[in-house]
């Protein structure tokens, strides 16, 4: 008798990444194809099928499920991205128009891209066992997912959690949504950026004026000590604080996770700012049970498989 697996399906604005994953949370096969958004929503399901089957036509298990993760508002029950500003979609029936491409008859299902890694964090990776956690995920941007009582929250548009552009400071750096001091302005790969930008010139001495300013060329200069690129992850640990401080209160997790390719990358330093602000901010009893972790599942897809496995 062949195992069961589950498609997990990451929908990105360049590329949609595929993995084949058993109960365990095992790649079995991956799979990727180019996005191309700008040739409509009808040719990107298209391209979700093709790949669907595809990766399935690698491994020799049985097909039970496919879960999506997709970034943007999402109406979570019927599958429809109700709005995803980097595919330029508005109201497309996902799911259904994936189940109607697949040869096979299975359950198709839709969720936020960063509640799903939350999903497998949950399922297969730092956060097994925990019912109550929150994940932050410090990417280019920064994003979140909380899981309460062993429920994901989703929000009435899968939503909830999108912490990124929650408002630290009402005179801050403007951010592309329109509103001024995003938490995303600085924590977040963008907002690393930016603060380099903004404090560049009361630090003449910085060896960030030697090279062309990018998140690598901060990074670097705050391994060696520069104080500007100190300032800057300083003011990002800031801000991670302050967001963790509105999870603990609205959630009260035993756990929270970072994730995130820039999170990784500043390692405990940012941590370390982070939970010395935290503590400021929030009831301190509720920081006694608290514990903090990295995430550990590195290939998104496979959160989005832990939707599908986690709904059958
Ligand atoms: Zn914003």
């Amino acid at each position: 008798m062949s195992q069961d697996i589950v498609i997990g399906v990451d929908l990105g604005g360049t590329k949609i990444a595929f993995a084949a994953v058993d109960r365990q949370g095992q790649v079995l096969a991956d799979y990727t194809l180019p996005t191309l958004a700008q040739e409509g929503a009808d040719a990107v399901i298209d391209r979700i099928v093709q790949g669907i089957e595809a990766t399935s036509g690698f491994v020799s298990g049985h097909v039970v499920g496919v879960g999506i993760g997709s970034p943007g508002a999402i109406d979570v029950e019927y599958g429809v991205i109700l709005n995803a500003v980097n595919l330029n979609w508005t109201d497309v029936p996902l799911a259904a128009g994936v189940r109607a491409g697949l040869k096979f008859d299975i359950p198709v299902q839709v969720q936020n891209d960063v509640n799903v890694a939350a999903l497998g964090e949950y399922l297969f990776g730092a956060a097994q066992g925990v019912s109550d956690f929150v994940y932050l995920a410090v990417g280019t941007g920064l994003g979140g997912g909380a899981m309460s009582g062993g429920k994901l929250i989703s929000g009435a548009q899968g939503m909830a959690m999108e912490v990124g552009h929650i408002s630290i400071d009402p005179n801050g750096r403007l951010c592309g949504c329109g509103t001024r001091g995003c938490a995303e302005m600085y924590i977040s790969g963008k907002g690393v950026l930016e603060g380099a930008r903004e404090h560049l010139a009361a630090f003449p001495e910085s060896p960030l004026h030697r090279s062309s300013l990018s998140t690598a060329a901060v990074v670097a200069a705050d391994k060696l000590g520069d104080p500007l690129a100190r300032l800057v992850v300083a003011e990002a640990g800031d801000a991670l604080g302050t967001v963790m401080a509105w999870s603990v209160a609205m959630f009260n997790p035993a756990l929270i996770l970072i994730g995130g390719g820039m999170g990784k990358v500043l390692g405990d330093r940012l941590l370390t700012r982070a939970r010395t602000t935290l503590a400021t901010r929030v009831y301190p009893p509720m920081l006694e049970k608290l514990r903090f972790g990295w995430s550990q599942i590195e290939v998104t897809a496979v959160g989005a498989a832990a939707l599908a496995w986690l709904n059958r």
